[in-house]
């Protein structure tokens, strides 16, 4: 059990499970994109932790940058919007992966995957490392899924409560 913040958190993926997987999720990337020099797209902050391992299991030529996605003040009628912030390459023709700490509602990688595919990418697929099948509120199509999670909430390994807890090297869910 770990305490963030006024919450108590227990493991459920520990730092060797989380390896492991990410191993066999870079022989699926290199499968695919192996001989393309794809460009990864990793989103702040949530990823940043996931993208440094999955990039050190690439033995391959690739890239990587990094984005983020701040807030709009309007809603759109799915109730979120977002706007792309960061992007420092040019996309266009290129392979290119999203990397993104968890997927819940689906909402914000689905807005992100618009906007990047508005620039015309060869290709463009989504890596996450974990997903809540369950809470998914959009028609999304991951490429490659770390670990599925029921509806319930998730610090470590980059994902934060309150902004606290991205530090541990092992997922934990929340214990109540
Ligand atoms: P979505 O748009 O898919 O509903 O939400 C995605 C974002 O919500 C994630 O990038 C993350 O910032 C946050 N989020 C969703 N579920 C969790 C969770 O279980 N734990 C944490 N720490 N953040 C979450
Ligand atoms: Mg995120």
């Amino acid at each position: 059990m770990i305490q963030v913040l006024d919450k108590r958190f227990r493991k459920l993926f520990s730092e060797n499970e989380i390896q492991e997987r990410i191993a066999k999720m870079a022989a699926e990337i290199k499968a695919d994109l192996g001989d393309k020099s794809p460009l990864f797209i990793a989103v702040l902050n949530g990823a940043f932790i996931f993208a440094a391992d999955l990039m050190r299991a690439m033995d391959f030529p690739c890239e990587i940058t990094f984005v983020k996605q701040s807030s709009y003040q309007g809603m759109d009628s799915s109730g979120k919007i977002t706007q792309l912030i960061g992007l420092d390459r040019d996309i266009k023709d290129r392979h290119v992966v999203i990397i993104e700490d968890i997927v819940d509602s689906g909402l914000t990688m689905y807005h992100l995957r618009d906007q990047l595919l508005q620039q015309n990418p060869a290709s463009l697929r989504i890596a996450c490392c974990t997903f809540k099948p369950d809470a998914l509120k959009c028609p999304l199509k991951l490429d490659y899924v770390g670990f599925e999670v029921s509806k319930l909430f998730l610090v470590g390994y980059g994902l934060d409560y309150d902004g606290y807890g991205r530090q541990y090297k092992d997922i934990y869910v929340l214990a109540e």
